[in-house]
């Protein structure tokens, strides 16, 4: 009887101790979503982050025609939602921070290639000219709310939106008092807080050479965005040539940089998010001269003769068979 009572005993300690875990998973932004909360009101805050992320989904996407966007694109004139502006404003901050590596005009390129519709094709050269002279930030007019797309330009927030979708939703999950979380959309993960148990967050970085398997851990505490871009995240093949989703604006084809992954790891996911596509179309030394003038973010680049760059902020961090620490 005795020995019962402390049974009963423990597993009333070790229930009060551990904290429950809600976990939802949805589909937005083109791809599937998963939210994991530790703590009370899991429940709840699943699903502040699902309506936020389909709202955002339901302004930003390029391929809803009703979406906010895709009627700016349609019109060449419009009026956005305010935080469809802030985004706008903020990706050409980091349009000019990148030197244009990164450029939401890029649209009608990655609609060339059939990356919009799974209708893929390698276009000819002289079609590239004719959609390249849309391409370029300066076509973009804001005033208030009031965009004008000038050069018969079109935008896509394709590179940004998740990040900054987590970005809103670590707001939401401040707001709702939650006490740990992490959000995984689609190569972008997003920790937040500390976990009950004190332990790191451990983030695996897929093997860009073997998708099924994993070329490193990161290992990471508290709030940060940890976002990935590949060249085996979407592509296709043509007579042996593989053409990825990741377009180098300059010259209008998928990036040609010798990089296959770049992870960025930073405390705002929408930089983060921004900067790993940029990272990628500069190619390794461009890349790593960015970052030397940086102090906002680390990264993880992956070259295609498999090289592992990893930038010293996250050396102690990372667990990986053989990499380069790159130092300022
Ligand atoms: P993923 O969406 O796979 O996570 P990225 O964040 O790198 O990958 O974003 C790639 C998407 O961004 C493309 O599908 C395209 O819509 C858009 N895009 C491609 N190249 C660029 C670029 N250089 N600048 C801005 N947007 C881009
Ligand atoms: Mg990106």
């Amino acid at each position: 009887m005795k020995k019962c009572c402390l049974c009963i005993l423990l597993l009333l300690l070790f229930c009060g101790c551990a904290s429950t875990v809600t976990e939802t998973n949805f589909f937005a932004m083109d791809t599937i979503m998963n939210v994991k909360v530790w703590g009370d009101g899991g429940q709840r805050a699943c699903q502040a982050v699902q309506d936020r992320i389909t709202d955002l989904d339901q302004t930003l996407s390029v391929t809803r025609a009703d979406s906010a966007v895709a009627q700016l694109n349609a019109n060449g004139h419009g009026e956005l939602p305010q935080e469809a502006v802030d985004l706008l404003e903020e990706t050409l901050a980091l349009t000019e921070r990148t030197n244009g590596a990164l450029d939401p005009t890029v649209y009608p390129i990655v609609k060339l290639w059939g990356f919009t519709t799974d209708a893929y094709q390698v276009p000819s050269a002289s079609e590239i000219a004719q959609v390249l002279q849309t391409v370029g930030a300066g076509n973009i007019t804001i005033d208030g709310r009031e965009v004008t797309l000038a050069n018969g330009a079109q935008i896509d927030f394709g590179a940004v939106a998740k990040g900054y979708a987590a970005q809103r939703s670590v707001e939401l999950l401040q707001e709702q008092g939650v006490e740990a979380a992490v959000l995984s959309l689609s190569g972008n993960i997003q920790t937040y807080g500390t976990k009950p148990d004190g332990s790191d967050w451990e983030i695996a970085i897929r093997n860009p050479f073997d998708t099924d398997g994993v070329i490193a851990t990161l290992f990471v505490s508290g709030t940060k965005a940890i976002v990935t871009s590949g060249s085996y995240e979407r592509y296709f093949e043509e007579d042996g040539v593989r053409y990825h989703h990741i377009m180098d604006p300059k010259t209008g084809r998928p990036a040609d940089s010798g990089l296959v992954s770049v992870t960025i790891v930073a405390d705002n996911a929408l930089l983060a998010d921004g900067l790993s596509t940029a990272l990628f179309v500069m190619g390794t030394e461009r890349a790593l001269d960015f970052w030397r003038e940086s102090s906002d973010f680390e990264t993880i680049l992956i070259a295609e003769d498999g090289t592992v760059y990893v930038t010293e902020g996250l050396a102690e961090q990372v667990e990986c068979e053989v990499f380069q620490v790159v130092s300022r």
